[in-house]
């Protein structure tokens, strides 16, 4: 699944240019997974303005000022750029939203069926795909207090298995589940129900801190030799002690451990 991080840059990247421009036409380019009704492209998304882009764990939601919106799943490997309107689209192209300003917004992706949904008001927040996300780790919604809370309904999950529960936190992937873990120093194979009170409030710091530098500062923290995202190579050692570190698998992924730094209490 594509992380967080990755998806907040994206909308950075393209907020700028496309917050209050209008889009004059929408290139359907892989209609078996974009099915979108013309009638409704036509009537309230061609030739009216972007209001605003948003990201909901995974999703990027573009809201049209005529009230509708566009949701765009970004799956494993989404992605989303602005091209030149002259620029052929390419084999993994889906949808593309010419704007009169002589710019395209291009969504790519090697996913299929329903990554695309057109929906009106704000029903998107409580029909489909995104009324099964949980909250996302960035808003100040996410409280120590409701943190533990989650923690306490997904008490037989392992850390690892919570962290990537999207149905109660959305939008945390692999890589930075791991990271999370480490950077709080828990392991992430405990039983959710066996955290102590300190390390659910570890944890529920750590979650915000590495995703808020992962997205703000992403180059830095992608190179930050103190994070473990940068040794999930085999063989690696802990950036922290030198210990080797382990890599097996905790819910069906690929999990790297210090088993020095990160301790069971
Ligand atoms: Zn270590």
């Amino acid at each position: 699944m594509i992380e967080l991080p990755a998806v907040e840059r994206m909308i950075e990247d393209i907020a700028g240019y496309t917050t209050g421009k209008t889009v004059s036409t929408i290139c359907m380019d892989d209609p078996e997974v974009v099915e979108l009704d013309g009638d409704l492209v036509h009537e309230h998304l061609e030739n009216h303005a972007v209001d605003s882009v948003e990201r909901h764990g995974r999703y990027v939601v573009l809201r049209f000022r005529s009230d509708y919106s566009l949701v765009m799943d970004m799956g494993d490997d989404g992605n989303l750029r602005l091209e030149s309107q002259t620029a052929p689209p390419t084999a993994r192209t889906k949808i593309r939203l010419q704007f009169a300003a002589g710019r395209e917004l291009r969504f790519s992706s090697s996913g299929d069926e329903g990554l695309v949904q057109a929906v009106r008001g704000d029903e998107f927040s409580d029909s489909g795909a995104l009324e099964k996300l949980g909250i996302d780790p960035l808003s100040e919604e996410l409280t120590l207090e409701l943190f533990e809370s989650l923690a306490l309904k997904n008490g037989r999950s392992t850390l690892k298995g919570f962290l990537l529960n999207q149905k109660a936190i959305a939008g945390i992937g692999n890589e930075y589940a791991d990271e999370i873990c480490f950077q709080a120093g828990v392991r992430p194979d405990l039983k959710v129900a066996d955290l102590g009170k300190e390390q659910l409030q570890r944890l529920h710091r750590y979650l915000k801190r590495v995703l808020r530098r992962a997205t703000l500062h992403s180059s830095a923290a992608h190179s930050d030799p103190g994070w473990l995202i940068n040794s999930r190579g085999s063989g690696s050692s802990c950036p922290r002690c030198q210990h080797a570190l382990e890599s097996r698998r905790i819910t069906g992924r690929k999990t790297v451990i210090c088993p020095r730094c990160q301790r069971a209490a």
